[in-house]
């Protein structure tokens, strides 16, 4: 049977070239990049040429850049580490309600320690309207962290805009770049941030890695406390051979962010055509412009998610019903219940993540099985009555 994946928004292959990389920093330059002898500093002058890479790749300097165990990690030092570190300046953290959980969470653990929240909504495309952000500020405003693209519908934010508003505030801002790096240019002065979160397997790199970008002069407290590496930043011995494929995956998704882009986006507007065509009560979710281009999340009526994702497994397809952290609980995902959806159509919805290594012939075989999946499950659906709408929510017959 033939596979295709197309879940690369929960993770990616690791790049064949990444993967020989790392692999020599298991078995034969395995020193501790802490250590003095030549196996250490052999470590360590690989560990600091990926710093520089991942650096270049987002228009960064190498000394700006953390390395952490992933993007959950990246997320929870930059809020936890901005609260923590700017308390006596004030106790308000803005954030808006289509943030991953590594974000939401983290601010929700803070409210409970007193700080005080504003999460802001969004527009039926998932897209946060800069003048909210505005009208929220409060003197005691300390953090704001919205993500540039968002992993469920793939909206891209009007990051650049907001980070001129915020210019000259003492307010720290944080973006979570983590499914914006490799699709469409990433640049820290460009977008305005102090604080940038990335992780490596996204990006056909290694899981278990990320970082985080801290612009100069931006005050973040330690979470991870020990032997003082990563100027102290974060303890611990460094995940040296994750991090050096970390950097060859940036070097390489610099290489390739324009054909990469023009091939996702080809593929992507094949299938969202063929979905909209073939199936009847198909609603694109996201924004149909401002989206990183390898995303298709479409809400299906009458039919569960869950039930289409395993007829499509069961044909060899592999996509997602949401975020890959949530999938496996029942819950609607809170992004498209933020966006207007009820409950009914955000069950029905599906997300495909396109990747490097996806072809035309994938696209048509999703679009050879799909339609027959829907048909069949939405015979054997209660829900199914061609003659209603939804009312509560924006998918309207
Ligand atoms: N932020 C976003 C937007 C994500 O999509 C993910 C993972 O899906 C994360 C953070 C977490 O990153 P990691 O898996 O590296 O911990």
């Amino acid at each position: 049977m033939r596979r295709v994946y197309l879940d690369n928004s929960a993770t990616t292959p690791v790049d064949p070239e990444v993967a020989e990389l790392i692999l020599t920093y298991y078995t034969t330059k395995y020193g501790n990049p802490s250590s003095i002898h030549s196996f250490g500093r052999e470590a360590k002058k690989a560990l600091e040429d990926a710093r520089q890479q991942v650096a270049d790749f987002i228009g960064a300097k190498s000394a700006q850049i953390v390395f952490t165990s992933g993007g959950t990690e990246a997320d929870n030092m930059a809020v936890l580490g901005t609260a923590y570190a700017n308390k006596h300046k004030g106790n308000h953290i803005i954030t808006s309600a289509i943030e991953h959980h590594a974000i939401l969470d983290t601010c929700l653990y803070l409210e409970k320690q007193g700080f005080k929240l504003t999460i802001l909504p969004v527009d039926e495309d998932g897209l946060l309207h800069v003048e909210d952000v505005e009208k929220a500020l409060t003197p005691e405003t300390i953090l704001v962290s919205v993500m540039h693209a968002n992993n469920e519908v793939g909206t891209v934010q009007p990051i650049a805009e907001i980070g001129k508003l915020l210019k000259g505030k003492g307010i720290v801002f944080h973006t979570d770049a983590v499914q914006s790096l490799g699709k469409i240019p990433v640049n820290v002065d460009d977008l305005g941030v102090d604080l940038l979160t990335a992780s490596a397997h996204k990006i056909y790199g290694p899981k278990g890695v990320g970082c985080l970008y801290i612009r100069k002069g931006t005050r973040i407290e330690a979470l991870v406390h020990g032997g003082g590496q990563e100027r102290k930043r974060r303890s611990g011995t460094e995940n040296t051979p994750g991090i050096i494929g970390f950097g060859k995956a940036c070097e390489l998704a610099g290489q390739r962010l324009e054909a990469d882009a023009a091939h996702l986006k080809n593929l992507r507007e094949l299938m969202i055509k063929g979905i909209m065509e073939t199936i009847p009560d198909v609603k694109l979710n996201g924004h149909p412009t401002e989206r990183i281009p390898n995303n298709v999340n479409v809400s299906i009526r009458y039919v569960e998610g869950e039930s289409l994702l395993l007829s499509l497994d069961m044909n060899g397809i592999a996509a997602s019903s949401g975020s890959a952290c949530t999938s496996g609980s029942l819950d609607p995902s809170h992004v498209l219940l933020a966006m207007g959806i009820c409950h009914e159509i955000a069950h029905g919805s599906l997300r495909f993540s396109l990747g490097r290594a996806n072809t035309v012939e994938d696209i048509d075989y999703v679009l050879e099985k799909l339609p027959g999946i829907v048909e069949r499950l939405r015979a054997m659906s209660p829900l199914y009555d061609n003659e209603r709408g939804c009312n509560s929510c924006t998918l309207k017959k």
